[in-house]
């Protein structure tokens, strides 16, 4: 980290700084300038960082301090340059690739679910989602089946050998849930729900990450970081869209977050547009985009009669405007180089 000093210091401030420095085993190096003194702190153990430079902050003369390293690093590109890949199941999510999660918002009957899951896998797709507890808006909406649900969602994988996706909203739930699905999904209103990250990332199933509503991408990397530390790198971030003044659309598809976490990390990005803008018509268009963005996959909701849809009706997909979809998804996909 930098600790930057303000231009009225004095030497007795900047002899502070570098007393209060070594007595946490850093180095230094000042730097001089016409109007300001600039110290450089060395080689730090990582994990005290954030409390030392917090500590710094406070001393007089000191402006700011400037933290050099990223605030996450297992999940960095640093860590691991190379982009990677995780499978759900023996659906794969990573270079040269586009995975596509199909399935409906909650899974509601078992005559639903199975016909949704035949529907979308007759289609192309690669996995099958579908809600078994729901975070609901309004404590009087439709809840999810629970592990009845989750059930149904493994008789549809048992019948047509797709790998299942569900949220899981509460520790407690973990390793129930975990016995099950094949990957674990942590929805926005949970995105930093920090012991249910850490249980998350104990459970030895690829967990899914999506992006909090009003979360920025550097809250959302520090909340990866943490199913990361908990022990593993089989993470899945997905975006689905973020509030804004927009209301057009029920959220506002934030496209160049998939360029951001390409850079910043290599774990897999998959886009949720059926989320991010809420209306069944625009939900093509934006996933195409995504998968032109560069994302590694899709969660898309589709529901055999969306206008009887215990809930994102207005979002889902019929099955025939999900397979038209994934005929230009492959067109789109090919054009730059990956396959679906
Ligand atoms: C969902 O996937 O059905 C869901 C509730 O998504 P989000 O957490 O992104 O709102
Ligand atoms: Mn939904």
């Amino acid at each position: 980290m930098i600790i930057v000093m303000s231009p009225d210091s004095r030497e007795d401030d900047v002899a502070l700084v570098v007393e209060r420095l070594g007595e946490r085993g850093y180095g230094h190096h000042i730097s001089r300038g016409e109007q300001r003194t600039i110290i450089g702190a060395i080689g730090a153990p990582d994990h005290e960082k954030e409390v030392v430079a917090g500590q710094l902050t406070a001393l007089p003369g000191v402006e700011r301090v400037v933290p050099i390293l990223k605030p996450y690093k297992l999940i960095s590109r640093e860590y691991n340059p190379q982009p990677g890949t995780v499978m759900i199941g023996n659906a794969r999510f990573g270079p040269g690739h586009v995975g596509v999660i199909a399935g409906p918002c909650s899974i509601e009957t078992r005559e639903q679910i199975l016909q949704t899951a035949r529907a979308v896998k007759e289609a192309g797709a690669t996995a099958l989602r579908g809600g078994a507890f729901k975070p609901r808006t309004s404590p009087y909406s439709f809840q999810g089946l629970g592990y009845e649900g989750l059930e149904l969602l493994a008789e549809a994988r048992e019948e047509t050998g797709l790998p299942i996706v569900t949220e899981v909203m509460d520790v407690r739930q973990v390793d129930r849930i975990a016995e099950v699905a094949d990957c674990l999904q942590i929805g926005a209103r949970n995105m930093q729900n920090y012991d249910l990250l850490k249980e998350a990332g104990r459970c030895g199933r690829p967990i899914m990450l999506k992006r909090g509503f009003s979360s920025t991408v550097g809250e959302w990397l520090r909340a990866t970081e943490y199913i990361a530390a908990g022990g593993t790198l089989d993470i899945i971030l997905c975006e689905r869209g973020i509030r804004t003044f927009e209301d057009a659309t029920r959220f506002t598809m934030d496209l160049s977050s998939i360029a951001v976490l390409r850079r910043e990390t290599f774990l897999p990005v998959v886009a949720d547009p059926s989320h991010a803008v809420g209306i069944a018509s625009l939900v093509p268009p934006m996933a195409l985009a995504a998968v032109a963005a560069g994302a590694d996959g899709l969660l898309i909701e589709v529901h055999p009669r969306p206008d009887q849809a215990l809930s994102d009706g207005p979002q889902s997909l019929t099955p025939a405007a999900f397979a038209e979809l994934m005929q230009q998804i492959r067109r789109v996909a090919e054009a730059i180089g990956r396959d679906v």
